[in-house]
């Protein structure tokens, strides 16, 4: 008697076992769909007075979901202090990182003078905090130590980027602003941007990138230019990039390019809001977004 008992115990765990390995995955889509049905409605209710583009890569899937206004994913704007990311990135192939410290203004070594966006300065700062800060005149002063024909080199080096079109000026190269992302003739657009977070995510392996990979770590923490996302109870790789736009003083575009998990990133996602004012409100709505990610756990 208490072995057919037994038996049916047997029998009835594994009837149990096998439906819920069938049931899994479709709970598991289902919950994908649900949340990205939430994405759609938390980025569309936060974009109702706002331009902007949402975009958000599962690297398991193939497709590149997109909210917000679909007009501005092929159109090109400049990508400010995300293209810090190409300086911190020849910088450590050539072994050129500094040691410096922000005064908030300083003087180039053609006696130009030059300021950090930040006016109080940010005092002592080696790559991974200057990343972190995306402090101007770390920059500026480790492009005086580059080549900028490597440096175009380096940007060659992304498929996303590589386009033949795109001369520099000579004075462009001279004032450095190629350094800080800031030259005339340097326009990415969201999408290439993304293409661009991906490729430069997957370099992050590299044990030279160690310190790079800690200052996106920053951007998401206390003091960090993203430092909203430090609400978020995981970490997360983050870098932030505020332009000026052409209609005066408060008319600032921003882009807010995030990873996550940190180690080996599975979901990217690219912020960019046009005339946000700040990047804050960039990095509000990641958190939001993240926020969201945390509910649906089963990401
Ligand atoms: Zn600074």
């Amino acid at each position: 008697m208490l072995k057919t008992i037994f038996l049916h115990l047997v029998l009835l765990c594994l009837i149990l076992s096998c439906s819920s390995v069938e049931k899994n995955p479709r709970a598991h889509n289902d919950s994908l769909n649900l949340f990205s049905q939430e994405l759609r409605k938390l980025v569309s209710r936060k974009l109702r007075k706002r331009d902007g583009v949402v975009l958000w890569k599962d690297l398991k899937k193939e497709n590149i979901e997109v909210f917000g206004n679909q007009d501005l994913l092929h159109q090109r704007f400049s990508p400010g202090s995300v293209a810090k990311l190409l300086t911190a990135e020849l910088a450590v192939h050539k072994n050129k990182q500094l040691d410096y410290y922000c005064t908030g203004q300083g003087r180039l070594q053609n006696r130009r003078k030059v300021f950090c966006w930040n006016y109080h300065g940010h005092k002592r700062v080696q790559l991974h905090q200057a990343i972190a800060v995306s402090c101007n005149l770390y920059f500026l002063n480790l492009a005086e130590k580059l080549e900028f024909l490597e440096w175009k080199q380096n940007l060659d080096s992304y498929t996303a980027l590589k386009n033949p079109s795109l001369q520099f000026s000579l004075q462009s190269q001279k004032d450095l602003k190629w350094a800080l992302g800031e030259a005339e003739e340097m326009k990415w657009t969201p999408q290439e941007t993304l293409y661009f977070w991906q490729e430069f995510i997957s370099r992050l392996q590299q044990p030279e990138y160690e310190e790079i990979f800690l200052g996106l770590k920053q951007v998401a923490e206390k003091g960090g230019t993203a430092e909203a996302l430090a609400e978020v109870s995981f970490e997360v790789l983050a870098k932030t990039g505020t332009i000026q736009g052409t209609q005066g003083l408060h008319e600032k575009n921003a882009w807010l390019l995030v990873a996550f998990p940190e180690k080996e990133p599975r979901f990217l996602m690219i912020i960019f809001l046009k005339r946000s004012r700040a990047y804050q409100q960039a990095s509000d709505l990641a958190k939001e977004i993240l926020l969201l990610v945390k509910k649906y756990e089963t990401l």
